[in-house]
């Protein structure tokens, strides 16, 4: 009979059904410490809410899913035209609409918003860190796009929804839209001053055609991506949507997906500029001020993410040593196990501490 050569035992059972929020004290107590007392009982009560949800079977099946089946691009259709689409597995679609309506993209439109996104941001990465890529760069588009109040009030409330409204359409049919980053150009890495991507007026509007390369550009399926170009004033950042106002698609030609060594989940292109229409945010060689802000809350997510992944190892590797039984005890009682496991507590415990600290920073910064 199949399965009739042995018994498996000594193994540890999946480590799920839990609050991953109210499991987690250093994360606890940070958002106590950080919150206003009238903000803490109903902060606690969400974040608890989306802690059951990250500890659920079901959203552990989909980050599983989600992680073992990467994007697909599409470049063409089966007639030969360009499509420039990403299929990703429906488990990336819930977890991505799961993260979007738990707040994930919205940090500023409440008191303490930071703080609340930050503990969710360190709890959603422990069930599946790639959604957490477009969810951080939807959020970090916020402050560039308050460097022209016109665009902010267009946006903003389309990019801080709760609603997930997936598809290519003109933003203004959309209850809900995603943005990307496009920086980074083969040449130039992190120094941007390097770029070669270049923008030409169109009118005195304020509307520019792109033409260049991006080496890295994240979540191409967006509805929009902030995008550094050379204008004739300097390097200027523009806001290129994917689908323009009347309803056809932008020039956006998606040349391949990064193969990733992490992240694999989540969709990140090589994309071509040709004649690409684009709208300036800001003026013109203004560039990198006005990414700046975005950039550093990017940074903070990278923060943020970093702590998640590390409490999920520590949970992982705490939870396993309190099963797995060798030379006649469970390995978390033996005493140089727990020395390991109390380092590894140790870390992932600053880290949270740190980055939560960072978040209040930003809170205390905007509310002046
Ligand atoms: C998961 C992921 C997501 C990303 N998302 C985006 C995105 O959304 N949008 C986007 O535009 N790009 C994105 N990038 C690309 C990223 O911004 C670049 O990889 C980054 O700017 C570094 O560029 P580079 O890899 O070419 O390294 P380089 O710039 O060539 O740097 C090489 C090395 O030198 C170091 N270095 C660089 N400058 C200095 C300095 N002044 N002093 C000392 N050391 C230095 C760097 O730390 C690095 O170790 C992403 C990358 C990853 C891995």
């Amino acid at each position: 009979m199949a399965g009739s050569t042995h018994t498996v035992t000594n193994q540890a059972p999946p480590l799920t059904g839990y609050d991953v929020f109210a499991a987690d004290r250093a994360l606890t107590e940070a958002v106590e410490r950080h919150l206003a007392a009238e903000l803490r009982e109903e902060a606690v009560a969400e974040l608890s809410g989306t802690g059951r949800g990250c500890g659920a079977p079901q959203t552990q099946e989909w980050g599983a899913q989600a992680d073992a089946h990467p994007p697909v691009l599409r470049t063409h259709d089966r007639y030969g035209r360009r499509v420039d689409e990403v299929d990703f597995h429906p488990a990336w679609h819930r977890l991505l609409g799961k993260g979007v309506s738990a707040g994930l993209t919205d940090a500023r439109s409440r008191p303490g918003g930071h703080v609340r996104r930050a503990a969710g941001f360190v709890l959603w990465t422990q069930v599946e860190a790639g959604v957490c890529g477009p969810l951080s760069t939807t959020h970090a588009a916020v402050p560039a796009l308050r460097a022209d109040p016109e665009l902010a009030a267009e946006w903003e409330p389309r990019l801080t929804s709760r609603v997930y409204d997936r598809g290519l359409r003109p933003a203004r049919l959309k209850a809900g839209v995603l943005f990307g980053t496009g920086l980074t150009e083969k040449q130039g890495g992190s120094d941007l001053r390097a770029n070669t991507t270049s923008a030409r007026p169109l009118a005195e509007d304020g509307t520019y055609e792109l033409t260049g390369h991006k080496w890295f550009c994240s979540a191409p399926m967006s509805d929009g991506f902030l995008v550094l170009a050379r204008a004739p004033g300097g390097p200027t950042c523009f806001l290129v949507p994917r689908v323009l106002a009347d309803g056809t698609r932008n020039v956006f030609l998606i040349q391949r997906l990064k193969d990733k060594l992490g992240n694999r989940s989540n969709a990140s292109a090589e994309v071509e500029f040709a004649g690409t229409w684009a709208r300036r945010v800001g003026e013109e060689g203004s560039g990198a001020a006005v990414v700046a802000g975005t950039a550093a809350a990017t940074r903070l997510d990278r923060v943020l993410g970093s702590a998640g992944l590390m409490r999920q190892a520590v949970a992982r590797a705490v939870h396993h040593c309190a099963h797995r039984e060798a030379f006649g005890g469970k390995l978390a009682d033996k005493p140089l196990m727990r020395n390991v496991l109390a380092d590894l507590a140790l870390e992932s415990e600053a880290a949270t501490t740190l980055g939560m600290r960072l978040a209040a920073a930003c809170d205390a910064a905007e509310a002046g």
